[in-house]
């Protein structure tokens, strides 16, 4: 009998311990710790800084459904790894052992490397998580009951592109279902190179397509920005040239603002020798372990993986679900094979797969493999993309509520966009 635990519950942690209870049997304990009593479907927070959600409706209280699964879960959190020992020591001082480890505990939020960012000690809005999500919505109702400019975009060093394209598009379909838009000057600001790199050296067109929307939507844009300090009511950032030199200093007004910070790894696997790279994201192998401690593996935004290449502002590239669902199955098979005492042989795809809504419509984007030259560069844009984004909500929450172990890109996005695809084709 082996005992596996599974840190973070989050959308990679919930996949594994599924994944784990139907592949492993009754035999083996598998242990989920979190962070808190509660499921955030991460993806949906976009809706909930503009209404279109209430927190409870994106939300899963984890005790009663891992009981009734025969999943052990604890809620108090990891304060600190020990993977010589086999060892986590919990938030409340209590130890667990474990034979095997996934740490799936997704991103630290960086707001502290620009001074004034974000929700809780500086001025700007995010909805990285659903409580900023519920606290963007206040803020977004003071913007529409006295409108004014607004500011949205992305930290240097972010590595999460899409969301806030998402989060610019959703208020302006929304600025604009109130018949306020017309009061509201809105900017994009952002890292990237230029509009729809995403941190991938952009998918198909879609420097064309974003680009496009943005202007359709009067959305005024800077690209190789470094947001630098923010005041309240106030954005400073420096525009870089592609050498990235000075080229221009910027001062926006805003009256509400949301930038997505930078990522970095969660303080229990910070600076453990051997385990996480210098901004504490966690050494992977191919088949999801780490080389230093073979018997810990991770998943999802925590993992460590290369930008897709250099740019003028630094960049990160995205981890998004269909990757993480890949590592997840490589992740489970790999264990099995551990306890069975063979070798490894799954790997992950690392293939971004993408749906950017954008209230009305959305873009839907597939890079194959993530890293340029590929195999499959597309991208299109269409009402479909919301529809299907509403969808990967349901069934995923679904999924959490019933346990059920299936992935969703593979199964579900994969085919529409196919038949998308051969839609466009004819
Ligand atoms: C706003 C937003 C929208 C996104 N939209 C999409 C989308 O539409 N499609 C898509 O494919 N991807 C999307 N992504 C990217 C990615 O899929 C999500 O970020 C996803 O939530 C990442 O899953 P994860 O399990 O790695 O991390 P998370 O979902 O962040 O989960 C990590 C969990 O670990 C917990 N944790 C942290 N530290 C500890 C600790 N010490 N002890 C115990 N628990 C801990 C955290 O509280 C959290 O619950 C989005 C990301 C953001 C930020």
């Amino acid at each position: 009998m082996g005992r596996v635990v599974v840190m973070g519950a989050g959308i990679g942690g919930i996949s594994q311990v599924y994944e784990l209870r139907k592949e492993l049997g009754k035999q083996h304990e598998i242990v989920l710790i979190g962070d808190s009593d509660t499921f955030e479907f991460t993806p949906s927070n976009p809706w909930v800084a503009v209404g279109w959600r209430k927190h409870e409706q994106i939300t899963v209280d984890l005790p009663a459904v891992m009981a009734k699964y025969g999943i052990d879960f604890r809620s108090t959190g990891v304060r600190r790894i020990h993977p010589e020992e086999n060892r986590l020591e919990l938030n409340d001082g209590a130890g667990v052992d474990y034979d095997y480890l996934v740490i799936a505990t997704g991103p630290k939020l960086a707001f502290d490397e620009v001074p004034g960012l974000g929700p809780e000690n500086g001025y700007t809005q995010s909805v990285c998580r659903t409580g900023h999500a519920g606290a963007s919505f206040v803020d977004f109702e003071k913007l529409a009951a006295d409108p004014g400019p607004v500011i949205v975009g992305t930290a240097p060093g972010a590595s999460c592109f899409g969301p806030a394209y998402e989060y610019a598009f959703i208020i302006d379909t929304e600025l604009k279902k109130r018949k306020l838009r017309d009061r509201v000057p809105m900017h994009f600001v952002t890292p990237e190179p230029y509009i729809g790199h995403l941190g991938l050296d952009g998918v198909g067109d879609t420097k064309g397509l974003m680009e496009a929307e943005l202007r359709e939507r009067h959305i005024g844009w800077v690209c190789n920005a470094k947001i630098t300090r923010v005041e309240d009511g106030t954005m400073h950032f420096t525009e870089v040239d592609e050498d990235g030199n000075d080229k221009k200093q910027h001062e926006l007004p805003f009256r509400h603002s949301m930038i997505l910070p930078a990522f970095k790894g969660v303080d229990a696997v910070m600076d453990v020798e051997g385990l996480t790279n210098p901004r504490g994201f966690i050494l992977i192998d191919e088949f999801q372990r780490n080389p230093t401690y073979p018997n810990v593996y991770a998943v999802g935004v925590c993992v460590a993986i290369p930008p897709v290449g250099p740019t003028p502002v630094p960049t990160g590239a995205p981890k998004t679900g269909y990757m993480i669902e890949s590592m997840v199955t490589a992740t489970t098979h790999n264990i099995m094979s551990a306890l069975e005492g063979k070798e490894p042989e799954e790997r992950a795809t690392w293939n971004a797969v993408c749906l950017a809504d954008f209230g009305d419509s959305g873009v839907a984007f597939i890079a194959l493999p993530q890293i340029p030259p590929r195999n499959l560069n597309w991208a299109s844009r269409g009402k479909w993309v919301h529809l299907a984004k509403v969808a990967y909500e349901k069934y995923f929450l679904h999924k959490v509520r019933s346990a059920k172990a299936e992935p969703f890109y593979e199964r579900t996005i994969l085919k529409l966009v196919g038949a998308v695809r051969l839609k466009g084709s004819h």
